[in-house]
């Protein structure tokens, strides 16, 4: 089940998208700090603050991520949108 929350607006750190939705695809939970986001845009990884914005992840936080078969299948499925192939 996935779900999509209003979130206030907040630039990719490392591609500089404007978002202001984030879409939760393992549990119907709003994000909270700490957790993953994933670029619509490009892919990249970043961490939710208290906020609600994204900051890049430390290199520990990153490690932890994409050790996560869950944020491989999300990165995994959303690189061959964007190239066309899904
Ligand atoms: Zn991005």
């Amino acid at each position: 089940m996935t779900d999509t929350f209003e979130m206030p607006e907040h630039r990719c750190p490392f591609c500089g998208s404007l978002h202001d939705h984030a879409t939760n695809t393992t549990t119907e939970a709003k994000p909270n700090a700490g957790d993953v986001s994933i670029c619509f845009d490009c892919t990249s990884i970043g961490v939710f603050d208290e906020n609600g914005s994204v900051r890049k992840p430390t290199e520990e936080e990153k490690a932890v991520f994409l050790a996560d078969s869950r944020v491989q299948t999300v990165i995994a499925a959303r690189t061959f949108q964007l190239a066309g192939l899904l």
